[in-house]
C-alpha cells in the first residue's frame, strides 16, 4: 500500500515525498484512514512504529488554516518528546501555509509558549502540567479545540500525570475527536480510554522481538561503590567466562579495568580515545580467550563482533533503550544461551521500568549472591573440576608412592591446598546484609525508627552518645543509621534513642549498657556504600577543627509540624535560621525553639 492511497491531501503528500518516506508503517496504514474519517482510535504500538506520522496527519488535516486558535492538542508525558512531535509536525506541514506547532511544557519560562499561542498556533503538543497550568490561566483556550491527542499514555500514567489528564479532558469540548497511543495495555489505559475516548476503533501492532528469548535479563540492586566487588563475584562464580561489561563513560570503564586488574581478572578496555590499533589489538585479545573480560562504552563496542559471550553486564543502565537493545544483543547469539546482567541504583527504577517497557519483557530480579554463596559455589565447582580431572588421572604420582597418610586425609589437605591457591577474598559490601537492600527483609520501620519520648532531646532515660563520622552529606538518614545499628550492631529493640545527623557527622544516642558492643561491632563499618567509624562522642573539641557542623534536623522540623516538602519561602528561611541557631555547646547541643507568633527564638526548659 501507498501513502496516496490513504486519503491524505496532496499538501502533505507532497511532504511526505520529500521526508522520503515510501510506504506506510503498520499502524499508519491502519490508523490513517479511519482517524481521517473522524473516529477516535486506541493505538497500541510502541516507538520506532511510526505512530507519531500515524496521529499528525489526521491531526494536521483537521486543522482549519484560517483559524488563528487552537484546534488539536497533544499531550506527552516528556519535554523530549514534544519537542520531538513538534519537529516531525513542522515537518509534515512544510506545505501547509499559515498551520503551525508549538511544544509547551514545564521547567522553562512562560514567555516564549505565551507569544506562540498569542501569536495563533493551531497544534500544541505539551506535558499535561504545564497545560493545565496554562489552560487555567486562560492562556490556552480550548474552545475551538477538535481534536486531542494522549500520546504514551501508558507512561504519563507512570509519571502520575492522572489528575492532570483529567482536569485537561474536563476543559475540552465533548464533541472533539480522541487518539490515544500506548505501548502496552493495562486496567488503568482501559479505564483512561473509556473516559476519554469515544467507542474508540482498537489497533494493535505486534512489535518486532528485540531481545531473544535464549538470552536471560537479570537485575541486581546495587550500590555504585559495592559494583566491582559484585562484578568479581559473578567472575568467581564462573558465570562469566568471556564477559562484556558496558559502562557510560571513558572515566568509568578506566575505573573498572583498574579495579578488576588490582585484583588479579584478566581484563581489558575498549574506549573511544584509544587508537585503532591498539583497540583492534585489545579486540583480538579477547576473542582468543585471552581475557575474562572486556569493558567497553557503547561506541567504542560498536566495531566488535564476537559470537560466545557469555555475560553482558551493564555496570549502568544506559539512558537510552536501544542502546541497551545494541548491548545485551552481544550474547546468546546463533541459539546459544547468554545472560544480561543489569546493575541498578536507587534512582534507576524508573529508568528501568522504560526499558522494560520498551523490550517488552520483565526481568527478573536477583539479590546480590552474599560472600558465603560465592564460596559455596566456588567450592562446588572446584569438586567438579576434580572429578573431571579424575576420569582421566588413574595413577597415583610417583611423589606420593611413600606417604603414610590415610587417602581421606590426604584428599582433604589437597582441596584445601586448592581451595586456598583459587579463592580471591571476597570484599564485605553493603548487599552482604539482608536488611539493606531487599525491602521484605528490612525491619519493620517501627523497630528502625529512633525511639520518641515527648518533647525532650533525650528519649531514653540515661544515654550515651555515640559518635559516627559520615553524616549528611553522604545522604544517611536516620533510618539507616538505625538499620545499621539495630542490625549490625545488634542493639536490642528501643536501646537507640534521638539520631541526629549533622552535614559531617551522626550523634546517636544509646543505652549505656550497649554501647561498648557497638563500638566494637560497628568501629569501622559499612553503611550505604561508605565505610565509617563508630566511637564514643567526646563532645566538640575546644578550639581547632570542630568536627562539629550545623546540623540537620528533619525530626525537629517534623515536630513543629513544618512540612519539608512543598515549603513556602518563610518556612524555608525559618528553618535556615533555626540551624544557624542551633549551637553545639560542649558537645551538647542547645535547642532554640520559635515563638509561633514573633517568630523570635525562645529558650526551651
Ligand atoms: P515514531 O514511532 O513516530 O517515533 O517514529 C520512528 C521513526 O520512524 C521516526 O524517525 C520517523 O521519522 C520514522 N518513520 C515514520 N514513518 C515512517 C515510514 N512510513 N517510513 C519510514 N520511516 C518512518
Amino acid at each position: 500500500m501507498s501513502f496516496s492511497e490513504l486519503g491524505i491531501c496532496p499538501e502533505i503528500l507532497e511532504a511526505i515525498e520529500v521526508l522520503g518516506f515510501e510506504t506506510p508503517s503498520p499502524i499508519q496504514e491502519a490508523a490513517i484512514p479511519p482517524a481521517l474519517d473522524g473516529a477516535d482510535i486506541l493505538g497500541l504500538s510502541h516507538t520506532g512504529s511510526g505512530k507519531t506520522l500515524a496521529f499528525s496527519i489526521p491531526a494536521l488535516e483537521s486543522i482549519d488554516p484560517t483559524l488563528r486558535e487552537v484546534q488539536v492538542l497533544c499531550l506527552a508525558p516528556t519535554r523530549e518528546l514534544a519537542v520531538q512531535i513538534c519537529r516531525e509536525v513542522d515537518k509534515l506541514a512544510m506545505f501547509l501555509d499559515g498551520v503551525s506547532a508549538v511544544p509547551i511544557y514545564g521547567g522553562a519560562s512562560f514567555g516564549p509558549q505565551l507569544a506562540a499561542l498569542k501569536r495563533g498556533v493551531q497544534f500544541v503538543v505539551g506535558t499535561p502540567g504545564r497545560v493545565i497550568d496554562l489552560m487555567e490561566q486562560g492562556e490556552l483556550k480550548a474552545d475551538n479545540i477538535s481534536m486531542l491527542i494522549l500520546d504514551e499514555a501508558d507512561e504519563m500514567l507512570d509519571m502520575g500525570f492522572q489528575e492532570d489528564i483529567d482536569r485537561v479532558v474536563a476543559l475540552l469540548p465533548e464533541n472533539r475527536q480522541t487518539l490515544l497511543f500506548s505501548a502496552t495495555m493495562s486496567a488503568a489505559i482501559r479505564k483512561l480510554v473509556a473516559s476519554v475516548a469515544n467507542e474508540p476503533q482498537e489497533i494493535a501492532i505486534e512489535r518486532p522481538q528485540l531481545t531473544v528469548p535464549t538470552c536471560e535479563q537479570v537485575v541486581y540492586e546495587v550500590v555504585f561503590s559495592s559494583r566491582i566487588e559484585v562484578l568479581s563475584r559473578l567472575i568467581e562464580m564462573g558465570r562469566m567466562k568471556r564477559g562484556l561489561v558496558f559502562a557510560n563513560t571513558k572515566r568509568v570503564v578506566d575505573d573498572v579495568v583498574d579495579g578488576l586488574l588490582a585484583r588479579g581478572y584478566a581484563v581489558d578496555r575498549l574506549h573511544g580515545d584509544m587508537p585503532q590499533t591498539l583497540r583492534e589489538r585489545v579486540m583480538d585479545s579477547f576473542r582468543k580467550g585471552n581475557l575474562t573480560v572486556l569493558v567497553a562504552t557503547d561506541i567504542a563496542a560498536r566495531g566488535l563482533d564476537i559470537d560466545d559471550v557469555d555475560t553482558v553486564v551493564n555496570f549502568e543502565l544506559p539512558r537510552d533503550p536501544e542502546d541497551y537493545v545494541h548491548r545485551i544483543g552481544r550474547t546468546a547469539r546463533a541459539g546459544r544461551k547468554g545472560r544480561a546482567v543489569s546493575f541498578i541504583g536507587r534512582r534507576d527504577f524508573s529508568l528501568l521500568a522504560r526499558l522494560e517497557r520498551f523490550v517488552g519483557v520483565r526481568m527478573q530480579r536477583e539479590k546480590v549472591m552474599t560472600g558465603v554463596q560465592v564460596e559455596e559455589v566456588r567450592r562446588e565447582s572446584l569438586v567438579d573440576e576434580i572429578l573431571e580431572t579424575a576420569a582421566t588421572a588413574t595413577e597415583l604420582p610417583e611423589e606420593l608412592n611413600d606417604i603414610d597418610l590415610p587417602a581421606e586425609q590426604l584428599l582433604a589437605a589437597m582441596f584445601n591446598l586448592l581451595v586456598s591457591k583459587t579463592s580471591r577474598e571476597l570484599q564485605p559490601i553493603p548487599e552482604d546484609r539482608p536488611s539493606k537492600f531487599s525491602r521484605s527483609a528490612r525491619p519493620a520501620d517501627d523497630e528502625c525508627a529512633p525511639v520518641e519520648k515527648g518533647n525532650d532531646w533525650s528519649s531514653l532515660q540515661q544515654s550515651v552518645t555515640l559518635f559516627m563520622n559520615g553524616g549528611k552529606l553522604l545522604g544517611l538518614r536516620p533510618k539507616d543509621i538505625a538499620g545499621l545499628f539495630y542490625n549490625e550492631g545488634g542493639a536490642p529493640k528501643g536501646s537507640v534513642g534521638d539520631i541526629r545527623l549533622f552535614l559531617k557527622h551522626t550523634l546517636i544516642e544509646v543505652s549505656p549498657e550497649i554501647a561498648p558492643q557497638l563500638i566494637e561491632r560497628l568501629g569501622t563499618c559499612n553503611i550505604c556504600g561508605y565505610e565509617v567509624n563508630v566511637r564514643e562522642d567526646k563532645g566538640r573539641p575546644q578550639g581547632g577543627n570542630a568536627p562539629y557542623e550545623r546540623e540537620f534536623r528533619p525530626r525537629e522540623r517534623e515536630r513543629r509540624g513544618a512540612s519539608y516538602a512543598g515549603r513556602g519561602n518563610s518556612n524555608f528561611r525559618r528553618d535556615r535560621e533555626d540551624r544557624r541557631d542551633s549551637r553545639e555547646r560542649g558537645g551538647k547541643s542547645e535547642r532554640v525553639f520559635y515563638d509561633k507568633f514573633s517568630r523570635r527564638p525562645r529558650r526551651r526548659d
